[in-house]
């Protein structure tokens, strides 16, 4: 979406309308030369799934990466995070947050857990540990926080909360692949945590998921599970279903890997051109930008009064921001029976949720593209 427009002539000018629509996303491509070369080995070995050389390959390089002792791939983050809360033997309730994707409240309602709503922070916008405990039951088996946007959960605190209260503990890590705690890797906390390798996402394999865990019994559990329950040719141990990524999806991710890094820096600068500009406006809380090392880059979120504004100022000039994570989880006719989705339990996430923009953020934007968004969203917040 690079815009070859010269600052000058769009920034203040009355029409700053894109030519095309300007997404939050942009899949990260590699060489199609590079991937064709992939394809062409995976063509020779004539095998296309079933956790394959490409797939093996892809579960090494991931660990490598994440700096987890394990991962193990799947066809999506949703089937990945399924799979995770059930070789955890997660039951009855499970505590989770309403602000993130409907995905993870989704998995839980899949395996017949009742999901929990529980307030977030008002900084982090993750799961408030304070408020976790005041709402474990007999009945309560574990607590699933997210990541969301990469800003990670008191991860510290929620752990501790697991281990003293007998509860699993589970993380959504969608947003945060390779983000880290003080140069702890973020998969390291919990007893498994998911990443999507969906196309919107900063690492993907088009579609995929990826879970990390320590435990080797809940290892070869998500194995089985991923793979009908199948132990071997003549025994089926567990309920399984079908989980596996294909090895043209992992020879995709093996492409793209080496490309993250330079696509954070990328993203990098453009949070910096954000803020610098939407920082000057007092209506406008703009995030912190967390170092290379430590950030996930997955989403440029602001906070602002006048969300609604800005979203359809931007709509006008062809940029399509997005609401994440509005309407809340608990607000879905789906959820909002459930005796903790009543908004006077979850005040913080309802506020929250009506002040969130996520702006588009990935390396296709050039930044003029950035001032000219940072320049509409800014006028809106004070209109
Ligand atoms: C993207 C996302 C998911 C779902 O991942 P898929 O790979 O698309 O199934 C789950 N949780 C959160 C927070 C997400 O953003």
């Amino acid at each position: 979406m690079a815009i070859a427009n010269p600052r000058s002539d769009r920034r203040n000018a009355p029409n700053r309308s894109f030519p095309h629509p300007v997404y939050v996303a942009r899949p990260l491509l590699p060489d199609f030369e590079n991937y064709a070369a992939s394809l062409r080995e995976v063509w020779s070995s004539a095998i296309l799934t079933n956790a394959g050389p490409k797939a093996r390959a892809l579960e090494s390089e991931l660990s490598h990466y994440l700096g987890v002792d394990h991962t193990l791939l799947f066809n999506n983050g949703t089937i990945a995070l399924m799979l995770a809360c059930r070789a955890l033997r997660l039951r009855g309730k499970v505590i989770v947050t309403p602000f993130t994707f409907q995905a993870t409240p989704h998995v839980l309602a899949w395996l017949g857990v009742e999901p929990i709503f529980v307030d977030i922070d008002p900084d982090s916008m993750t799961i408030d540990p304070a408020k976790i405990e005041a709402a474990i039951t007999p009945d309560t088996t574990g607590i699933l926080g997210v990541h969301v946007y990469g800003n990670p959960c008191d991860v510290q605190a929620i752990d501790a909360i697991g281990k003293r209260r007998g509860l699993k503990v589970v993380y959504d890590a969608a947003h945060a692949f390779g983000t880290c705690v003080n140069g702890t890797p973020i998969g390291q906390f919990g007893d498994a945590t998911m990443y999507s390798l969906h196309a919107t996402k900063l690492f993907h394999t088009a579609e995929g998921g990826a879970v990390a865990a320590k435990d080797a019994e809940t290892i070869e559990r998500m194995e089985h599970y991923r793979n009908f329950g199948i132990v071997d040719e003549f025994t089926v141990k567990d309920i399984g279903i079908n989980g596996k990524m294909s090895e043209l999806n992992a020879s995709l991710g093996l492409c793209v890997l080496p490309l993250v890094e330079g696509e954070k820096v990328a993203r990098r600068a453009r949070a910096q051109l954000y803020n610098e500009i939407l920082g000057r406006n007092v209506r406008i809380r703009v995030p912190e930008i967390a170092p290379i090392q430590d950030g996930s880059f997955q989403y440029y979120c602001v906070r602002l009064p006048q969300r609604n504004r800005a979203y359809d100022e931007l709509r006008k000039a062809n940029v399509f921001a997005r609401k994440y994570f509005y309407p809340l989880c608990s607000n879905y006719d789906c959820y909002k029976h459930l005796h903790s989705s009543t908004p006077s339990n979850l005040p913080i996430a309802n506020r929250v949720s009506e002040e969130v923009l996520c702006l588009p953020f990935h390396s296709g934007l050039s930044m003029d593209d950035v001032e000219i968004i940072a320049s509409i969203v800014s006028d809106a917040a004070t209109a």
